[in-house]
């Protein structure tokens, strides 16, 4: 437990009311994230102390059905969650959360030059499926841009230049299909290595042919964690690194950067296999230049931007020094 001053608290400089971005329809109002962000001043002034497992506490008084998963990077530990059990159980489609794991991949073995920049009209359509991007209008992005705005036509490229069997290959190392072992009665994910394009395309995207557990993508963020960390100044930790930052920062998980931390992370929206209701993921690293935290937020039922300000709102009640 750690007693802070006023002067670390969050909400430096930010502004719950302003949400950027042009994601709609969303089920955490903005109203309910601005009174929980309040609530952490008062939190502040009054000298609480503030700890993870409070932290989450409170971020699950927005979202009491959210999976909240926090792993210590160094220790590999959990440190605090909400609904664990269903957090290890839990298997779900994992949306966009996937593409800084692969490109991270294929950056580091020089399989996709960072630069490669691709055109976005917004109405990606692969096998009869829509998967329309929901960032605005914008030139051609490269990969740093294409994971700010969480572009599906760019990583729809990518997966087009996979070999047969690359993405196990690329998802294996970072524990992701196996079992974390950090809690007892979890699930395996579920992986079925694509065969065609529009496979491997589903796969990448996260829409299909892959399911994952809070805690399993939790374990992968922490590998992506450590990677970053050991080669800090290569290629593919640069671009992957400056894409979450600036996710949390202004793009799709602008919502987690509330908080008032520097964070970097990754917004993640899919629908069941049986239904068309969306799930939303959030997965952060904080603080984003030297992360000693992985945070998962897993919304059954929502958007990842939804689940990006629950993950403000734990920053924002969290014991790391604001910006
Ligand atoms: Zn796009």
């Amino acid at each position: 437990m750690q007693r802070l001053s006023p002067s670390l608290c969050g909400l430096s400089g930010h502004s719950a009311a302003s949400p950027r971005g042009n994601d709609f329809g969303v089920r955490i109002s903005w109203l309910r994230v601005a009174a929980a962000l309040v609530a952490t001043s008062a939190a502040c002034l009054s000298g609480q102390s503030l700890s993870w497992q409070s932290a989450a506490d409170q971020a699950a008084q927005i979202a009491p059905d959210a999976r909240i998963v926090v792993l210590d990077v160094g220790a590999g530990r959990v440190i605090a969650s909400r609904r664990l059990g269903e957090a290890a159980r839990t298997l779900a489609a994992p949306g966009s959360t996937l593409k800084p794991l692969v490109l991270y991949g294929l950056l580091k073995s020089g399989r996709w030059d960072a630069e490669s920049r691709v055109a976005c009209d917004r109405k990606l359509i692969v096998a009869g499926r829509r998967l329309a991007c929901s960032h605005p209008a914008a030139p051609p992005f490269n990969a740093r841009e294409a994971l700010t705005w969480s572009c599906n036509s760019y990583f729809a490229q990518v997966a087009r230049s996979l070999k047969p069997g690359e993405l196990g290959e690329l998802l294996r190392p970072t524990g992701l299909l196996g079992l974390t072992g950090l809690t007892t009665q979890e699930a395996a994910a579920e992986f079925r290595e694509p065969r065609m394009t529009e496979d491997e395309q589903f796969v990448l995207l996260g829409v299909a042919g892959v399911g994952v557990t809070p805690l399993g993508l939790a374990v992968a963020y922490r590998w992506l964690a450590m990677e970053m960390a050991a080669h800090p100044d290569s290629v593919a930790t640069r671009t992957v690194s400056a894409g979450l930052r600036d996710s949390a920062s202004f793009g799709m998980a602008a919502g987690a950067g509330l908080g008032g931390v520097d964070v970097a992370g990754k917004t993640g929206t899919a629908e069941g296999d049986a239904s068309t209701q969306t799930h939303g993921w959030f997965v952060g690293l904080a603080p984003a230049e030297r992360p000693k935290i992985v945070m998962v937020i897993y919304l059954p039922a929502g958007r990842g931007a939804d689940a990006s300000r629950v993950a403000g709102v734990l920053l924002a009640h969290g014991p790391l020094e604001s910006r």
